[in-house]
């Protein structure tokens, strides 16, 4: 019998495939890391600048 508690795993896809694409059968990273924070965090993509949402960390692109 299925557990009712567990969400579909399909639900976390979309949220995935923004930061992670897969090329070649290697999973690369689509985002950058925020050098502040390290590598565990990643930072939010705008049209001309990247910004961590944990430190405020800003970068320019
Ligand atoms: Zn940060």
């Amino acid at each position: 019998m299925a557990e009712k508690s567990k969400k579909p795993k399909a639900t976390n896809i979309p949220y995935v495939s923004k930061m992670y694409k897969v090329s070649g059968g290697k999973l690369e990273r689509s985002t950058k890391s925020c050098p502040k924070c390290g590598q565990g965090t990643f930072m939010a993509n705008h049209k001309n600048r990247s910004t961590c949402g944990k430190c405020g960390y800003m970068e320019k692109k």
